[in-house]
């Protein structure tokens, strides 16, 4: 139990546990929120009625998520003087399993954003002109005869077999649980051979060594081996793979690939289904599974009722799974198809249809509901 200073444990709800490496989830686990800025209270309103309406549906009162707000981002900084109260961070780490609205990121404020906290992921930059980028450019000058324009600003960007390796054993991992058919291992090892090209060869190594029975890669198909039963494992030059997703969409299933690439990748590909309020997200580490929405805090919309709650909702949909609750996962899926198949859509998608019905955010999740 975390030691909060700000905060206080839900009354009712157990703490998900983890017992040698695997999730322990009890039938009532406390599941830490982050409303989020902008349109986020709207889209998290809507989205937590369609949960817990597929977590009653699918269990029949045996389950319930006793939801546990966490502050952050312009509420946080507004009730606690924080935009991120070390409390959040507690609450995250001791629950397992959070999930997150948009947040806004203050621009030029000299405050590293909120996401990337909360993502514990840390970009090594330093600005121009600052003595650790003077620092740098002279030491490759001495030290590795490479020259640097001394007005440039400096980024490292190590590759690691280990977070290599882990990376591709949870895409391959997501694909044997979720009977995927193939992993891509997407990279520009053309140009960045000891860092995007490292990160390819280690892929292939960890799917042989570690997936052996599962796997097949496509040198193997080219020389004759069967896929039949296997996980197709492939590689692709990324920007290739823009274009592949376009003209042979079915050909792919999971990638695998570093952050800049999967970012760019993963707006491209939203759009393909209607456009960012459809892409969800999860950040998945060894010991903590935090979901949330791809899209940001579409401001101008805050407030009124109409934005496209489908990305937190489908954030949901990988949390239930990650919980090992399909059956509320399957509800919800259900629920948003038909939902869009009778036409029944947030403005964003009503614009791209014809014969669509323009719901409120409210209206879009009183009908998925109605369609589990
Ligand atoms: P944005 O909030 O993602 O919005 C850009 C546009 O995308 C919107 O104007 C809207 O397009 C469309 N869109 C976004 N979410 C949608 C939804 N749920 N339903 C339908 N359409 C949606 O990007 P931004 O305006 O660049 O960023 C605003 C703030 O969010 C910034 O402070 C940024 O740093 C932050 N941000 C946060 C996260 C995060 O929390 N993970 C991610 C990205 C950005 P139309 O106007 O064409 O309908």
């Amino acid at each position: 139990m975390p030691n909060f200073s700000i905060l206080k444990s839900p009354a009712t709800g157990t703490a998900i546990t983890r017992k040698g490496g695997r999730l322990v989830v009890p039938d009532n686990p406390i599941i830490p929120y982050i409303e989020g800025d902008g349109t986020g209270p709207d889209i998290w309103r809507a989205s937590v009625r369609v949960f817990d309406a597929a977590v009653d549906k699918a269990f029949g009162g045996k389950k319930t998520i006793a939801w546990f707000e966490v502050p952050a981002g312009e509420k946080a900084k507004e009730q606690h003087g924080e935009w991120l109260p070390n409390d959040t961070l507690e609450a995250v780490r001791a629950d397992k399993v959070a999930i997150k609205g948009p947040l806004t990121t203050p621009v030029g404020g000299g405050i590293r954003s909120l996401n990337v906290t909360l993502r514990q992921v840390a970009g090594i930059e330093w600005a121009r002109g600052t003595p650790q980028a003077e620092r740098v450019i002279e030491f490759l000058a001495s030290e590795m005869g490479k020259r640097i324009r001394p007005d440039s600003g400096i980024g490292i960007k190590p590759m690691s077999e280990f977070g290599s390796k882990r990376l591709m054993r949870m895409a391959v991992q997501y694909a044997v649980d979720n009977k995927r058919k193939t992993v891509t291992l997407v990279h520009k090892g053309n140009i960045m051979k000891f860092t995007e090209g490292a990160f390819r060869d280690w892929g292939y190594e960890l799917a042989k060594a570690e997936f052996r029975d599962k796997i097949v890669t496509e040198d193997e198909v080219t020389a004759g081996a069967s896929r039949e039963g296997k996980i197709l494992v492939n590689d692709r030059i990324a920007d290739s793979v823009f274009q592949q997703i376009l003209t042979r969409t079915a050909d792919y299933d999971v990638f695998a690939t570093p952050n800049l690439n999967g970012d760019y990748l993963s707006d491209a590909a939203a759009a393909q289904v209607g456009g960012l309020g459809m892409a969800p997200g999860a950040n998945i580490g060894d010991d903590i599974g935090f979901f949330e929405a791809t899209h940001g805090t579409a401001p101008k919309y805050a407030g009124k009722d109409v934005i496209n709650p489908g990305s937190v909702i489908l954030s949901g949909v990988m949390m239930f799974r990650y919980l090992g609750w399909g059956e509320a996962a399957d509800l919800v899926e259900t629920g948003l198809e038909k939902t869009i198949a009778q036409k029944k859509v947030t403005y964003d998608l009503a614009r791209q249809m014809e014969g669509a019905t323009e719901l409120k955010t409210s209206q879009f999740a009183d009908a998925v509901i109605g369609n589990m």
